[in-house]
C-alpha cells in the first residue's frame, strides 16, 4: 500500500514550499524573495517561530513606576522605532506582560517632538477595539516615557512577511477581514491612521491581528478639513498625498491596497530603486500585476489603487468584493503560518454541496425564492453531479503515478462508491483518447519505471546492510573525485493544497506531480512538455501544441517553473545535468515528515531534504553502482560509494541521517 504526498503527521511541517531562499537581500528590508509562495529568506527554510531569547541584549532592570510606584522588570528589545525601543516588560506584580515604548526625553527634548508623542498618547489610549493594540497606561520617569501597550507576542505582518513574502489568499483575506474591522472603528471615530503598513498590523499569541502605532494618527477636524502633511510610508502613500491634497480616509484605503499587494505578490506596488520614481509611479498610478494572482485579487487591487479618491472601492465595498464572496477566509490561522505556508482546510465542497441537498431534499428550510418543479429538480441534480465530480476529485488526489489506491491519513470521509471508480476511469480514459486524438508523440524513451514500492523495498535494503555492517567512524571515506552525473531534485515547491508539488531537477527539467496523480514535465530548454497520465502513458507535445484539454496543467506547470527560477535558490553546488543524456524521469511520489522531505523516482533515486540545515542524501543508482551523495549545510556536495561507506564507515552527523532515512522509509513500508 502506497502513501502518497498527504502523509504529514505533522501538520506543522506541511509547508507548501520547499526549497531555499536566496540569501538575504542586501538592502533595507527590501523584498527577500523566498517563497511561494515561502520561509525566511535568511536563508533559512520554514522553522519555528524562535522561542523568546533569554535576556541577553541589555541586562535585566527594574523599572518602577514614580506615582503608582508599581515595579516592571524590563525583559529582551522587541524592536527600535523612530524614537522608540521597545522592549517586552513584565508587571512584577500580577506577572503581566506588556510591550512597552520607551522614549529617552533626549529624543523627544524639541516641543513639537514632545508633542508628537502626546498626541499618539492621548489619541490611542480613547481606542477600544478588538483589532486594535490596546494601550494600557503610560508613565515617566527621570529619563524616560514609558507606554504600556498590549504584547503582541507574533509581532507584525512585516516579520510574517519577511518569512513567507507572499501569503495565500485565504490568509490575505484572514488579515484583511480584521485590519477593515479596525480601520472602520477608526474612521468611524474620525480618526485617520496615515501609516497603515506591514509592520503596523501586530500579530498576539492567538493569531490575532492588532493594528497599531498611532504616532502619524490624526482625527479629521471635519469632513472637508483633510490633513495636508505628508506622512506616512513613502512606498504606500496615495497619489493625493503626494500631490498635498490632504489624507483622508481613502488615503487609508489606499495603503490597504498597498498591503495586499505586498502580501498577495510578495513586493509592494510601486517600489523601485529610486524614490523619485516611486512617487512618480504612485502619482501615475503605474504598477504591474504578476499573472498568477486570481482575477478577484486582481480585480479588488485595481479597485483600490485608483488615483482618484472618489473612485476608489470603500471599506464595505471591499468586503462585499468577490475576492471575498467567493473565496474561503479561515476561522484561525495556525502560528506555524507566521514562518511557512500553512494547510488550509476549507469547508469541505463536498459536504457543503451534500448538506444543501440534504436540505433541499429533506430540509424543513424552503429556498428563498419559488422556483418551478423542473427548475428546483434541475439544480437539484447539478448539486448531485457536482458532489459526484468533488468526491472523484479527492479520491484521485490520493493516488500515485502508478495509479494504485491509496489509504490517506486524512482520508476525507466520502467513501469511493463503484460509481465514482467507474468515472474516472472513465475520465481517464477520455482524456486519453481525446490527448491521442491530437498531434501528440507519445514516443519519448523512459528509463524502466521502478514501482514507488520497489524503490522503498530496494533502499531499506541497502541501507540496512550498510549501516548494520559500517565500523564506528568519525569520519566520511574520501569522496569520488568526479562527480558521478545523476539527475536530483534542486528546488521544489509544495502547492499541493491547490495544484500538487513542484519541482526542478539538476538538469533544468521541471516537473510537476498533480493532486489527481498525473505528471506532467516541461524539458530543460522548455520546448517540450511531457505528460503522464500513468507511468505507461506518455505523451510528448511541443509547447505549441498542447492540446485544449491540457491547457490549465500546462499554465500551472509554467507557473511552477517561473516561480522556482524566480524565487528559489538551488539546494546545492551538484553539477547541472545535460538532460540529454539523461532520460525523462518521473516522481512516483513525496512525503513529508516534521523533519524532511523524501521524494523517489521512477529510476530508483530516492532524495531526504532535511528542513532545519538543508542537508540533503540522495540515493542514486547510475550504472547500478549505488551512490550515495550527501549535501552538507553548506550547501557541498560528496558522492561515495554506498559500499565504500559500508566498510569504512562515515561521521555520524551522516549516519544519523541515514538512520532517520531508514526508519521513515521502513514506516511507509509498513503501512
Ligand atoms: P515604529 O512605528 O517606528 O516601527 P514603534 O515604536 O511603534 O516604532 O515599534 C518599534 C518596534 O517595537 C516595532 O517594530 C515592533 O517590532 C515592536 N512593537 C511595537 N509595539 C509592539 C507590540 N504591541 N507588541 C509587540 N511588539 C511591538
Amino acid at each position: 500500500m502506497e502513501l502518497a504526498c498527504y502523509t504529514q503527521p505533522h501538520p506543522f511541517h506541511c509547508s507548501l514550499m520547499g526549497s531555499e531562499p536566496y540569501p538575504p537581500f542586501p538592502a533595507a528590508g527590501a523584498a527577500q524573495h523566498q517563497h511561494q509562495p515561502q520561509p525566511s529568506r535568511a536563508r533559512a527554510e520554514p522553522q519555528q517561530p524562535a522561542p523568546p531569547q533569554p535576556r541577553a541584549a541589555e541586562p535585566t532592570r527594574m523599572i518602577a513606576d514614580p506615582l503608582k510606584g508599581r515595579l516592571y522588570c524590563k525583559g529582551r528589545l522587541l524592536g527600535k522605532g523612530g524614537f522608540a525601543r521597545c522592549y517586552e516588560m513584565t508587571d512584577v506584580n500580577s506577572n503581566k506582560t506588556y510591550a512597552v515604548k520607551v522614549i529617552p526625553h533626549s529624543r523627544v527634548a524639541k516641543p513639537h517632538q514632545r508633542e508628537k508623542i502626546m498626541n499618539e498618547i492621548e489619541l490611542h489610549r480613547g481606542l477600544h477595539h478588538k483589532h486594535i493594540v490596546k494601550f494600557s497606561h503610560h508613565f515617566e520617569d527621570s529619563e524616560n516615557i514609558y507606554i504600556f501597550l498590549e504584547h503582541c507576542s507574533r509581532k507584525s505582518l512585516a516579520h510574517i512577511w519577511k518569512a513567507r513574502h507572499t501569503l495565500l489568499e485565504p490568509e490575505v483575506r484572514y488579515y484583511l477581514k480584521q485590519i477593515i474591522s479596525a480601520l472602520k472603528y477608526l474612521h468611524l471615530k474620525g480618526i485617520l491612521h496615515r501609516d497603515l503598513k506591514l509592520g503596523n498590523f501586530f500579530v498576539n499569541d492567538n493569531m490575532e491581528l492588532k493594528v497599531g502605532d498611532f504616532g502619524l494618527a490624526a482625527r479629521r477636524e471635519s469632513m472637508d478639513q483633510k490633513k495636508k502633511t505628508i506622512c506616512g510610508t513613502p512606498n504606500y502613500l496615495a497619489p493625493e498625498v503626494l500631490h498635498r491634497q490632504g489624507h483622508g480616509p481613502e488615503s487609508d484605503v489606499w495603503s490597504l491596497g498597498c498591503v495586499v499587494y505586498t502580501l498577495l505578490c510578495g513586493n509592494p506596488p510601486f517600489e523601485t530603486s529610486d524614490l523619485k520614481e516611486t512617487y512618480r509611479c504612485i502619482k501615475q498610478v503605474e504598477y504591474t500585476l504578476p499573472a498568477f494572482l486570481s482575477t478577484p485579487a486582481k480585480q479588488l487591487i485595481t479597485g483600490i489603487l485608483k488615483r482618484n479618491p472618489s473612485d476608489r472601492l470603500t471599506l464595505e465595498e471591499i468586503l462585499d468584493h468577490e475576492f471575498f464572496t467567493k473565496g474561503y477566509t479561515p476561522d484561525k490561522l495556525p502560528p506555524s503560518s507566521c514562518v511557512m505556508v500553512p494547510e488550509l482546510n476549507p469547508p469541505n465542497p463536498a459536504k457543503t454541496l451534500f448538506a444543501k441537498v440534504t436540505k433541499t431534499l429533506f430540509g424543513k428550510k424552503k429556498p428563498t425564492i419559488k422556483k418551478g418543479p423542473s427548475e428546483e429538480k434541475d439544480d437539484i441534480s447539478k448539486l448531485v453531479v457536482g458532489l459526484m465530480k468533488t468526491s472523484i476529485c479527492r479520491q484521485m488526489s490520493y493516488k500515485t503515478v502508478e495509479g494504485n489506491e491509496v489509504t490517506p491519513v486524512t482520508c476525507p470521509s466520502i467513501s469511493c462508491s463503484p460509481v465514482e471508480t467507474l468515472a474516472e476511469e472513465g475520465s481517464r480514459k477520455s482524456v486519453s483518447r481525446s490527448i491521442r486524438g491530437t498531434a501528440a508523440s507519445s514516443c519519448e524513451a523512459f528509463e524502466e519505471c521502478i514501482p514507488a514500492s520497489a524503490v522503498t523495498e530496494s533502499a531499506i535494503g541497502l541501507l540496512k546492510s550498510c549501516l548494520s555492517s559500517m565500523p564506528p567512524a568519525q569520519r566520511n571515506p574520501a569522496s569520488l573525485a568526479c562527480h558521478e552525473h545523476f539527475a536530483w531534485v534542486s528546488k521544489w515547491v509544495d502547492y499541493s493544497n491547490k495544484y500538487g508539488f513542484g519541482y526542478q531537477l539538476s538538469n533544468h527539467r521541471i516537473g510537476v506531480l498533480f493532486n489527481d496523480g498525473t505528471h506532467m514535465a516541461l524539458s530543460a530548454d522548455r520546448k517540450m512538455v511531457h505528460y503522464n497520465l500513468t507511468n505507461s502513458k506518455h505523451f510528448a507535445f511541443p509547447m505549441s501544441a498542447i492540446p485544449e484539454q491540457l491547457q490549465s496543467q500546462t499554465s500551472v506547470l509554467r507557473y511552477f517553473a517561473s516561480y522556482m527560477e524566480q524565487h528559489l535558490m538551488k539546494g546545492g553546488d551538484l553539477p547541472s545535468i545535460d538532460e540529454i543524456e539523461h532520460p525523462a524521469l518521473l516522481l512516483l511520489q513525496w512525503v513529508k515528515t516534521d523533519q524532511a522531505l523524501l521524494m523517489l523516482f521512477s529510476n530508483g533515486t530516492l532524495q531526504v531534504n532535511f528542513y532545519n540545515d538543508h542537508t540533503k542524501v540522495i540515493l542514486s543508482k547510475p550504472d547500478h553502482s549505488c551512490l550515495l551523495t550527501y549535501v552538507t549545510k553548506d550547501r557541498n556536495s560528496y558522492t561515495y560509494k554506498l559500499s565504500s561507506i559500508r566498510e569504512l564507515g562515515c561521521s555520524p552527523e551522516l549516519q544519523y541521517r541515514l538512520k532517520y532515512v531508514l526508519k521513515l522509509l521502513q514506516e511507509r513500508a509498513d503501512t
